[in-house]
């Protein structure tokens, strides 16, 4: 396989996004997880070069000066994340398909450059009203928090027309499901 799949999973924050992907790794489909590199420091049990390529800011801008990204985005204010054109080649040298989990912005980058080849799914949660249980329900966010979370996840959710399918991950066994079949059907 020259130049395989691309499969993508963009969503708001607090949507499960992250879950689905997990599953459908864990099955025995020909699929790598693309992994980004951030010039944010690792967090909690992350590892380098698993979970992200952690590189400095300094590295980061000389590898966007050397055109060596596919898509990249400060997805926060100093904070980078881009795909590697070296990981999407290395996962592709090895028969599989790629599968990424990037912003939305990312993901629709993506889908420009290679719209054939590529499979864009938006996990969508219930609704912004169920978003906001949930959330308050963690009890992790000031109110202020909070408030920006809802707003940017309504923003990302004005994306959602542009994608090729939508899952809403309203009953999670169910969404890994419906996730399994589209992937399955896409990659044949
Ligand atoms: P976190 O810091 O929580 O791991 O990720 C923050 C956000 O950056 C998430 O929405 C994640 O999907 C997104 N992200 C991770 N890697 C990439 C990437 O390579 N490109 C883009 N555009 N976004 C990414």
């Amino acid at each position: 396989m020259k130049s395989g799949k691309l499969i993508v999973f963009s969503a708001p924050s607090g949507s499960g996004k992250t879950t689905l992907v997990h599953h459908l790794l864990d099955q025995k489909l020909p699929l790598q997880f693309s992994v980004s590199a951030t010039s944010r420091p690792p967090r909690g049990k992350e590892v380098e070069g698993k979970d992200y390529n952690f590189i400095t800011p300094t590295e980061f801008q000389a590898q966007i000066k050397k055109d060596a990204f596919i898509e990249y985005e400060e997805v926060y204010k100093d904070t980078y994340y881009g795909t590697l054109k070296s990981e999407v080649a290395r996962i592709w040298s090895q028969e599989c398909h790629v599968v990424f989990d990037i912003d939305v912005q990312g993901g629709l980058a993506i889908k420009k450059q290679y719209p054939e080849q590529t499979l864009a799914i938006f996990v969508q949660p219930p609704s912004i009203a169920e978003l906001e249980k949930r959330l308050r329900q963690r009890k992790t966010e000031t109110e202020e928090a909070l408030k920006q979370r809802l707003e940017k996840a309504a923003y990302e959710l004005s994306f959602a027309p542009q994608f090729d399918r939508m899952v809403v991950n309203d009953e999670l066994e169910r969404a890994k499901k419906e996730v399994l079949a589209l992937v399955k059907d896409f990659i044949g």
